[in-house]
């Protein structure tokens, strides 16, 4: 057996977490709260063609382009 040190490819576990540090839209500067913009929006659901509004959502808008750049997650 060799080291086992390079089998561990199969086990990433990782969460898409990458630090955002510019807006992609407009390679603004991203450095905290104070950049971003918070926006309340229904949660959308659709179900056979209709669409129904449940629930309200949190998005991370740009402050410079308001492009939409994340899902704010909730305190519970
Ligand atoms: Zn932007």
């Amino acid at each position: 057996m060799s080291s086992e040190e390079h089998e561990h490819e199969g086990e990433h576990e990782h969460e898409d977490e990458e630090a955002l540090t510019e807006c992609p839209e407009c390679g603004a500067e991203i450095t905290g709260e104070e950049s971003l913009e918070s926006k309340t929006v229904p949660e959308l659901r659709v179900d056979s063609g209709s669409v129904y509004a449940k629930g309200k959502n949190d998005l991370w808008l740009c402050k410079g382009c308001r492009a939409t750049l994340g899902v704010k997650l909730r305190e519970r």
